[in-house]
């Protein structure tokens, strides 16, 4: 391992995490990223909520409770260490009936599993303690769940790798990889890049990881259907009506977390994401479409098998997809003297979330090894506050087995 040569494919926060820990734990070894953007963090990983979650919601055992928890605390150190913004402003997970305090009971069973800090339950009154506009029947609170920019955190780890003699390559696609007598080529779109032999590879491609993966001989499924995410920033004469973050519980039949304020660390004040198929899986406007991307989960039966099981949710998310005013209202149920707030749309983001053929969506994280080839094939939310524990895991377990 010590003197080997990595290449590492994508340069979202994942990827720059894995050749970051490659770099010190070999440091002899030579390490080589390459995304095809023009920058590092275009995608997933600078179009997210930017929460460095505390683990509530995760199955205990499971790679996302282990890798979120560790995450978490590597996340904190880096930014402290690095002078990076880090603002533990909490969380609480708000409840408005019955069905959603016992949701809300087992939540905070996983939470204790999972060992996550200072987590306890408030009453309606209490949760006026905490979030003085915000109403509900109860409420779990996690005082040190904080909020960051995590495409300030991926551009400070490639300042790092490049310090320590990493190379990031960018504007470069890769198109497959190929493995013989133990050495993994790469092989790029374009004429102007030869291909170049690695002794491991790791691919960390976000929402192409799926065709990446199936292009270089892994498995074909689970396929990534890209789910969109709209933002809305809230009219800044209002943002301090809430303190820091409001979430409701989640349906538990829907596997995201639903629409919620989120302070960001730039002091706005946003409301979303709310989630609904994505009509291309870089498509950020929402105006335009990926004829390719459309086609691909149209003929994935696991797409029309998730639609039929999840027409309510679904159509709970349209009709904050097509009014403004719905979604403004959605979020309000929370905090009600924000009802008539003015906002403005936001940036989207998309999630490359892993779906079965029998329409499940994958909930863990999935990162299987093939020869010297690694593929990170589902590193949906958490995967940025879990990204440095990710390339520990991956560096020091997958890669190496115990
Ligand atoms: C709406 C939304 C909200 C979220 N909120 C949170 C949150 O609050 N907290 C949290 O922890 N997580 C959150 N997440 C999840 C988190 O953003 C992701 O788990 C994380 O960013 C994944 O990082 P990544 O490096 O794996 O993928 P990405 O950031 O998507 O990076 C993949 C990279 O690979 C490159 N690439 C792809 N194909 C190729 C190729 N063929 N050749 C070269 N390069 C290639 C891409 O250009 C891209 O730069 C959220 C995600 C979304 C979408």
């Amino acid at each position: 391992m010590i003197n080997n040569h990595y290449g590492i494919i994508g340069g979202g926060i994942n990827g720059l995490s894995v050749a970051r820990q490659l770099l010190l734990d070999f440091p002899e070894s030579r390490v080589t990223v390459f995304e095809k953007e023009v920058e590092v963090a275009q995608h997933q990983s600078s179009h997210n909520s930017g929460v460095v979650h505390a683990g509530l919601y995760y199955e205990p055992n499971s790679l996302k409770a282990r890798l979120c928890r560790r995450g978490a605390e590597l996340v904190k150190h880096y930014c402290l260490e690095n002078n990076i913004a880090y603002d533990e402003c909490g969380k609480v997970v708000v409840a408005l009936n019955e069905i959603e305090e016992k949701r809300l009971d087992i939540l905070y069973q996983k939470s204790i599993a999972n060992k996550v800090p200072g987590v306890r339950m408030l009453n309606a009154e209490e949760i006026k303690e905490v979030e003085p506009n915000c109403i509900g029947t109860k409420a779990l609170y996690s005082p040190h769940t904080a909020i960051v920019s995590y495409g300030d955190i991926a551009k400070e780890i490639a300042k790092e790798i490049k310090q320590k003699g990493g190379n990031i390559i960018v504007g470069k696609k890769v198109v497959n990889l190929t493995e013989q007598n133990k050495k993994v080529t790469v092989h790029f779109s374009g004429d102007d890049y030869h291909d170049i032999d690695f002794d491991h590879v790791i691919t960390c491609a976000g929402l192409q990881s799926d065709r990446l993966a199936a292009n270089s001989g892994d498995i074909a499924t689970p396929k990534i259907v890209p789910f969109f995410g709209q933002y809305y920033v809230i009219d800044e004469t209002y943002k301090e009506h809430v303190k820091g973050l409001i979430y409701p519980v989640p349906d538990p039949n829907y596997p995201f977390l639903g629409v919620h304020f989120t302070k960001r660390i730039d002091g706005q004040m946003t409301i979303g994401p709310n989630a609904f198929i994505s009509l291309g899986r870089e498509n950020y406007s929402g105006k335009d479409y990926n004829l390719s991307d459309i086609y691909d989960f149209l003929t994935y039966k696991g797409f029309w098998k998730f639609s039929s099981k999840n027409m309510p949710a679904a159509m709970r998310e349209l009709r904050t997809v097509l009014s403004q005013t719905n979604f403004v209202q959605e979020a309000a149920k929370y905090v009600p003297s924000l009802e008539n707030v003015t906002v403005t749309p936001a940036t989207r983001g998309i999630r490359a979330q892993a779906m079965e053929t029998d329409g499940s969506l994958v909930d863990d994280f999935v990162i299987r090894k093939q020869g010297n080839i690694t593929h990170i094939r589902n590193a949906p939310s958490p995967g940025a506050t879990s990204s440095l524990a990710i390339a520990e895991y991956i560096v020091r377990e997958v890669m190496t087995p115990q």
